[in-house]
């Protein structure tokens, strides 16, 4: 059986200088994205983001696309609320201008040729983003109805319900109706952009998921289900779903 390839976005950081040493800038992804990936068997390749810009990061993730059967868009930082016409929140997290042109590029890149698309936490807000949506830069907590959405304890445990809608491409992956889930962020979508359709949300509204609105394979999730994976057969079960769609097109070649 052929293999399939799917991309994983990875992110930039600096590490810790010991005492005279310069500060190294490293890649970074942690690993229960690969190991869900390769776990669902499929072989995942690491993308870091690319210093280029306008039509050359379109050209490369167009390049790119062809060698890869799926994307998954993983945590990180805050997207720059520039590319959602807004200043910064004083809450805003840590930007990353590459990271976000890599995976808006590669986003559209892989919609061009019709590859499934997970996207988790900081990835389900750069879909939106990338599609021409808002985020809210920081939820209040001390809005009406709000619930935590950053748990204090590891984000192996579930924290928060959600409630999936039926007849959704989440529904039939992990099943309709109430989940928990993990949840640490603080940001959120401010509503889903043109051509994707809300599929979770959590109690107090914030969106938890959503997908696309023609069937094509478009995930994206707000919690962190390669975390929860190994306890959670619904988690694993949008890894398993991934790989499958994947596989699909590894086989068409
Ligand atoms: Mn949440």
């Amino acid at each position: 059986m052929t293999s399939a390839h799917i991309g994983v976005t990875v992110g930039r950081r600096l590490l810790a200088a010991e005492s005279g040493q310069r500060q190294d800038a490293v890649f970074a992804c942690p690993v229960d994205y690969c190991r869900e990936i390769e776990r669902a068997g499929a072989i995942p390749l690491l993308i870091p983001p690319w210093p280029q810009t306008g039509a050359l990061i379109a050209e490369a993730a167009r390049a790119l696309a062809e060698r890869m059967n799926g994307l998954l868009l993983t945590g990180g930082g805050d997207v720059d609320p520039v590319l959602f016409g807004e200043e910064p929140h004083p809450r805003i997290g840590v930007i990353d201008a590459q990271r976000d042109a890599t995976e808006i590029a590669l986003i559209h890149a892989a919609m061009e040729r019709g590859l499934p698309v997970l996207a988790i936490c900081r990835g389900i807000q750069v879909l939106n983003v990338a599609l021409g949506g808002g985020l809210i830069q920081h939820l209040d907590s001390a809005r009406q109805g709000a619930i935590c959405h950053n748990q204090p304890g590891p984000a192996t445990a579930p924290f928060h319900t959600i409630q999936i809608e039926p007849d959704t491409i989440l529904a039939r992956v992990m099943g309709e109706g109430e989940h928990r889930v993990n949840s640490t962020h603080h940001q959120a979508l401010d509503g889903p952009a043109a051509g994707l359709i809300v599929s979770a949300r959590a109690c107090d509204g914030v969106i938890e998921a959503v997908e696309s609105l023609e069937g094509a394979p478009i995930v994206g999730v707000q919690f962190h289900p390669e975390r929860m994976a190994p306890d959670d057969s619904a988690c694993r079960a949008l890894f398993e779903w991934l790989v499958r769609e994947s596989r699909i097109r590894a086989t068409r070649g």
